[in-house]
């Protein structure tokens, strides 16, 4: 009861400082938020999750063939975004992860940087800045669109070994994904995992390896390319594993931002596999279920999840003999579907209602300390 007060509290200023505006305008939304974000708890932590792919119906899949039940349903706040970049109707993961990373609509395949090409300072720099220890996990290699967004700032998402060598200059504590080829396989023939010993890291082959009191600079690149799907055998323990470890590595008495992506929903959903989806989303949602446990003991840790965008325009139609999904889709790629926000913890009020993709990076800037 004692918790809920400071909640119900807001919940009723909140309202009475923004009915009278409520619906009278266009940015009606964004006023809302911004007068909520003045007397918001701000939180120590924040845990940015990204389902990529990870559209209503994705959710609904794995929800199905989990019992009729996902951690999902543990968060009292949901909103939705609008996902289009500023050259597509359809957004790509490297638009769809700047936005969330720096609050700018560019173009599709941009990483960190705006339609200009002018590098733009990331939540995860800013947070840096700010004294917050950084981290970034991800079941695809660390250079990929959706991570490289928030350390890197490229022109283009193909840049793969130009990503990896941003990570040099980069305020990242942790890091765990694929890519280690990007690192030590390059044209120039430098080797970036001796450079960042060098600059203190410690190096893990894999996630399960890193002990949970480690100090320092932390990372794993624990696939040379990228991670393989569950489906072909990755551990559904991975990317629990590798999240907690990030948490407790982090300082789970510490201030800190941490993004954690679910990668692969993405690449079942170009490969219209009902089956591939179902199982990257429980993959996704077990390690929601983890992140929430730790904010649920912790009390101050804000949890974000959310999605780039939507991938296959995939419909459930029923279900076969056995009890496996039938699914259908549109497209082998993405669409522009609304994308549905979960948010848990202190601040997490502002994530209701409908808003662009950018206004993600907005609110988390405005909780920052
Ligand atoms: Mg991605
Ligand atoms: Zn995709």
């Amino acid at each position: 009861m004692k918790k809920n007060f400071p909640f119900l509290l807001l919940f009723i200023l909140g309202v009475v400082a923004c009915n009278p505006k409520a619906g009278s305008e266009p940015s009606a939304a964004g006023a809302q938020s911004s007068a909520l974000s003045e007397t918001a708890p701000k939180p120590d932590r924040i845990i940015l999750m990204i389902g990529d792919g990870m559209g209503l119906t994705q959710i609904t899949a794995g929800m199905l063939m989990n019992d009729n039940y996902l951690n999902l349903e543990e968060f009292p706040y949901i909103g939705l975004i609008k996902t289009r970049s500023s050259d597509n109707l359809v957004t790509d993961s490297a638009a769809g992860a700047t936005a969330f990373s720096a609050g700018v609509k560019t173009y599709n395949g941009a990483i960190g940087v705006d339609p200009d090409k002018n590098p733009v300072p990331t939540i995860l720099e800013i947070a840096a800045e700010r004294g917050y220890s950084t981290g970034l996990v991800a079941t695809s290699s660390i250079t990929h669109a959706t991570p490289a967004s928030f350390f890197a700032h490229q022109p283009s998402r193909s840049m793969n070994e130009a990503i990896a060598k941003d990570m040099l200059q980069a305020p990242v504590d942790l890091f765990i994904g694929g890519g280690k080829d990007f690192f030590t396989k390059r044209e120039d023939q430098a080797n970036l995992v001796d450079s960042l010993k060098n600059s203190g890291f410690t190096f893990y082959e894999s996630p399960f390896d890193i002990p949970s009191n480690a100090q320092g600079k932390i990372a794993s690149l624990y696939a040379d390319k990228q991670p393989i799907s569950i489906l072909d055998g990755r551990s559904d323990e991975l990317l629990v594993q590798a999240s907690q470890k990030a948490i407790e590595n982090l300082g789970s008495k510490d201030q800190f931002f941490l993004m954690i992506e679910g990668s692969q929903i993405d690449w079942e959903g170009h490969g219209n596999n009902s089956e591939g989806i179902v199982a990257e989303m429980i993959d996704f949602d077990n390690t929601i279920g983890a992140v929430l446990e730790f904010a649920k003991e912790d009390g101050n840790t804000l949890v974000i999840v959310t999605a780039d965008h939507e991938t296959g325009g995939y419909s459930i139609v029923g279900e076969d003999e056995e009890g496996r999904l039938e699914g259908r889709f549109t497209t082998g790629g993405h669409t522009g579907d609304l994308i549905p926000v979960f948010a848990y913890g202190p601040g997490s009020e502002m994530f209701s209602g409908i808003y662009e993709n950018t206004a993600i990076f907005d609110k988390m800037k405005s909780l920052l300390k």
